[in-house]
């Protein structure tokens, strides 16, 4: 378990704008727009949401996002408006130097995109330097081999530097990183996907990834066009949902734009959910 002091603060690591279409898959916009309003483009905003966690002399960073290494013509097309970490970090009186470790879900770009940086000089370094980077193995494997649907999704100047750096920490399946600090593999988005639980004393937090990704994702069959093994993402969410109710944690969404963090409760049909929005205190 994490100290009962351990502090949690959300960042917004960027607002962009996704095809409405592939966040909600299958589901008719006629239905899915009555809670996430399209722009003229049919695209809806979404955030990506990071989680410094300050524990015990060691801070962490659960999911990096997008990142700052886009061309003019990539801003444009998602109106991607990034905040670098340097940016981010300072309000809590931390450089990205501070960094001890790092843990992504998976590494599509919108998530690990910020794990590096361009210099200077154009060249990509780690935007982390001291961090370790968890990264479950098989995900390492699907992204350095990307069958021809996921090659959009991955970008090796993302990751190939942290294995560069010898800073990769590779793990398999669900297990604990720290005390008090959990991965639990869910698959479905990708084959590998993995959400993160921490537990101190007075809080038990789940970061949840694209397994979850927002609040207007509360029905376990609302898969996203995105997401690789949609069957795998209902089974994992079907599992989750009464878990996270019955044990009254906060959770984490990585994309939700207004409610990054909330308690997920019982909806008022049976076998439905919806959310409170909380806070850390
Ligand atoms: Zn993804």
């Amino acid at each position: 378990m994490l100290p009962s002091e351990t502090q949690f603060h959300p960042l917004q690591e960027s607002t962009l704008r996704f095809d409405g279409g592939a966040m909600f898959g299958h589901v008719p916009k006629t239905v899915w727009q009555k809670l996430v309003e399209p722009d003229h483009n049919n695209r809806v905003l979404t955030a990506c949401n990071s989680l410094l966690v300050r524990t015990a002399g060691k801070n962490i960073v659960v999911e990096v996002g997008m990142g700052t290494k886009w061309s003019d013509k990539e801003v444009e097309l998602y109106e991607l408006k990034s905040n670098p970490y340097s940016q981010l970090l300072s309000p809590h009186g931390l450089t990205t130097s501070d960094i001890d470790l790092i843990i992504v879900t998976h590494l599509h770009i919108d998530h690990a995109g910020g794990l590096t940086r361009f210099n200077g000089q154009q060249k990509v370094e780690s935007t982390f330097p001291n961090a370790t980077v968890v990264v479950q193995q098989g995900e390492w494997e699907a992204a350095n081999n990307p069958d021809l649907r996921s090659r959009p999704s991955y970008r090796a100047h993302d990751f190939l530097p942290i294995h560069e750096s010898g800073k990769l920490q590779l793990v398999q399946g669900s297990r604990q990183i720290l005390p008090g600090v959990e991965v639990i593999l869910t698959g479905g988005h990708t084959q590998w996907h993995q959400i993160v639980k921490f537990t101190t004393a007075r809080h038990t937090v789940y970061y949840l990834g694209d397994c979850i990704p927002s609040t207007a994702h509360l029905k376990p069959h609302w898969v996203m066009g995105y997401d690789l093994y949609p069957m795998d993402v209902i089974r994992a969410r079907s599992r989750l949902f009464p878990l996270l109710v019955r044990e009254n944690v906060i959770v984490v969404f990585g994309h939700d734009p207004a409610n990054p963090v909330a308690r997920i409760v019982e909806g008022k049909k049976p076998n439905t959910f919806d959310f409170l929005p909380a806070k850390f205190s």
